[in-house]
């Protein structure tokens, strides 16, 4: 139990390193994932804007077609309008003419609109092809940034891998599943020293007969106000750490 209690405080010990490697890169890789997610989010803007401009364009093209079939309409009618030999023709004509007339000015009026809408939707598609370029350039950035970030501390990070298997190999495995759990729950600390009868990490005092059985390193003992595996650091050892 003595050797594994120690492993697990050198477990704890390479931990830490790693942690401390991990805080290095800094937020960078959570600014990096807002960034991918806010250049999605652009770039379906984007698709959404090219989308509705297609449709304004056909759409106006098929207003288009309608403005052509009322002029030709009114062209025709206005023709036989000089032809016309009673009032009844007349009437009938003059009928068709208004309403011919007013296809072509809703026609017309449509056409306006949607070479409006064009304009307005151009303008918005070209800004919003700009704002997708700067991100990606801005993300390219920082994940060269990351990259150099990674790769300086990857060296170093990988040996404390190494001896972090290391050491798990020789704890058993309940208690390093313990050990995982504590640790996941208490933000990557799950041993501490007792010194000066107390708890390291909570301050909480420990009564002196169970500082004894801590001493001896022969069983697994808990903080019983943080739940961290308690242990006893020689002499020796606090001069290397
Ligand atoms: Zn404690």
């Amino acid at each position: 139990m003595k050797a594994m209690l120690n492993s697990l405080m050198q477990l704890q010990s390479v931990d830490n390193k790693l942690q401390a490697l991990e805080a290095l890169k800094g937020d960078l890789p959570q600014q990096i994932q807002k960034l991918k997610d806010e250049l999605q989010s652009l770039k379906d803007q984007h698709e959404a804007e090219k989308n509705a401009l297609t449709e304004a364009k056909k759409s106006r093209l098929h207003w288009e077609g309608d403005l052509k079939v009322s002029e030709e309409k009114l062209n025709k009618y206005q023709d036989q309008l000089y032809a016309v030999t009673t009032n009844k023709e007349y009437d009938a004509i003059t009928i068709e003419i208004d309403t011919a007339k007013e296809k072509k000015d809703e026609s017309e009026n449509k056409i306006l609109e949607l070479i409006e809408e064009e304009e307005t939707r151009t303008a918005e598609e070209k800004n919003l092809a700009s704002q997708v370029e700067m991100m990606q350039e801005n993300l390219i950035k920082k994940e060269k940034n990351l990259k150099e970030k990674i790769q300086a501390t990857e060296k170093e990070s990988l040996s404390f891998e190494d001896r972090r298997k290391e050491l798990s190999g020789s704890i058993q495995r309940n208690v390093l599943y313990q050990y995982e759990r504590i640790r996941k729950g208490l933000g990557n600390s799950a041993v501490a020293e007792v010194r000066n009868y107390g708890c390291i990490a909570c301050l909480t005092t420990i009564p002196p007969q169970r500082v004894v059985e801590i001493r001896m390193m022969n069983q697994l003992i808990l903080c019983e106000s943080c739940g961290r595996i308690l242990v006893h650091k020689s002499e020796k050892e606090l001069v290397e750490n």
